[in-house]
């Protein structure tokens, strides 16, 4: 059953999900739709309570608009969130019941994974619904973003790189990565075919420790990484990295990663601009998987399509981070204003 909450005026529509058979409890968050259909995934998260976990829908579903509107993929922006635990006997049923209820929005919000939740998750949503994608791979697109969302963070950090230091290439950068999972591993392959001279840091030591040896990479601690004496950090880890104490106290003059949220607060924005630094958007940057996803759900299985809509990342951070610099605000206000733009001429 689906419940229609009220008092979210931000939002289109917010709904609550309940299916006793199943036990799924779910909540759904269209933002906007001004722009297509509300794309973004679902997360499976143990809250500490509904009103936390709608909190945290809420906040994610306006990024995903931000996040489409930039990457031009033809959705708007929207987000569900599966309150957790899930018992392993019943994940199926519960996957399927939500895909029973994406179904009922009619089209108006497509799903994908997101933390928690994997592909073999998405292919049960996909028996009950047309409305998803993040499905198996198939001719090079599908499956996990992580390599998509590398190489569009890569050509972020490139265009940064051009406006701040004047560099045409990354060749002897050095670059600081924080965190080597999916996303920041890959990165790291990237950027030593590039030439860049890595310096990396991980909670996981063997994660840290591979990666030495991959690529003769240097180590940081946990707690220097982001301040690091190198050209980019790169935060590929969790939100809020970039506090106001790296802010202030970081030598890089370019930031540059995958991780969602990367500024702390507001107040280090202001901070990153009156040091110069050039903050390349988390959500501009980080839209490879999402324009990959949105090919597949389209149904454009071509690698060379995705590969050039990904590579239009630099073109946008180039003008982001030029504009920025130029009128003296921070690059996140540019980027919030292009998207505004966006969404006002629809
Ligand atoms: P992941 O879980 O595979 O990797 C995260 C890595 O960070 C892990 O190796 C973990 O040990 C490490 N880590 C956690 N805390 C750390 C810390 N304090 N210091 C150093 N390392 C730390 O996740 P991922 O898929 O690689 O995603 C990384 C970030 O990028 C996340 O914030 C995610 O939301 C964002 N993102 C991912 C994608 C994608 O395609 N996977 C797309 C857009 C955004």
């Amino acid at each position: 059953r689906l419940h229609r909450l009220e008092g979210y005026d931000s939002h289109e529509r917010v709904v609550r999900v309940e299916d006793t058979r199943s036990g799924l409890r779910a909540i759904i968050a269209v933002h906007s739709t001004a722009l297509g259909p509300a794309g973004g995934g679902c997360r499976l998260w143990t809250y500490r309570s509904q009103g936390e976990a709608i909190a945290d829908v809420l906040n994610l579903s306006r990024g995903m608009t931000y996040k489409n509107a930039l990457a031009d993929v033809g959705f708007g922006g929207g987000k569900a969130v599966i309150l957790g635990p899930v018992p392993k006997t019943r994940r199926e049923d519960v996957f399927r019941s939500f895909g029973r209820a994406v179904n009922m929005l009619g089209g108006k919000y497509i799903t994908a994974e997101d933390v928690g939740v994997a592909v073999s998750d998405m292919e049960q949503v996909s028996r009950e619904t047309k409305f998803v994608c993040g499905l198996k791979e198939k001719n090079g697109i599908g499956g996990d973003p992580s390599l998509f969302t590398a190489r569009g963070v890569l050509q972020g950090m490139k265009a940064a790189m051009k406006v701040r230091y004047q560099a045409g290439s990354l060749k002897g950068a050095r670059v600081a990565v924080q965190g080597l999972g999916s996303v920041g591993a890959k990165l790291c392959d990237l950027l030593a075919a590039e030439g860049a001279r890595l310096v990396v840091a991980d909670i996981d030591e063997e994660r840290a420790a591979r990666l030495q040896a991959r690529h003769g990479a240097s180590r940081a601690s946990l707690e220097t990484i982001l301040l690091e004496d190198v050209e980019v950090v790169a935060p590929c880890a969790l939100g809020g990295a970039i506090t106001g104490m790296v802010a202030k106290n970081m030598r890089a003059k370019v930031i540059a990663g995958a991780a969602n949220n990367q500024l702390a607060s507001r107040e280090v924005e202001d901070i990153l601009r009156r040091r110069h630094i050039a903050y390349a958007p988390d959500y501009v940057i980080n839209a490879g998987g999402i324009i990959m996803v949105a090919a597949e759900y389209r149904g454009q299985f071509d690698p060379t399509y995705v590969r050039h809509e990904i590579d239009r990342i630099y073109q946008r951070t180039e003008e982001i981070v030029s504009t920025a610099l130029r009128r003296d605000v921070s690059t996140v206000a540019v980027a919030n204003e292009m998207v505004e733009q966006r969404l006002a001429r629809r």
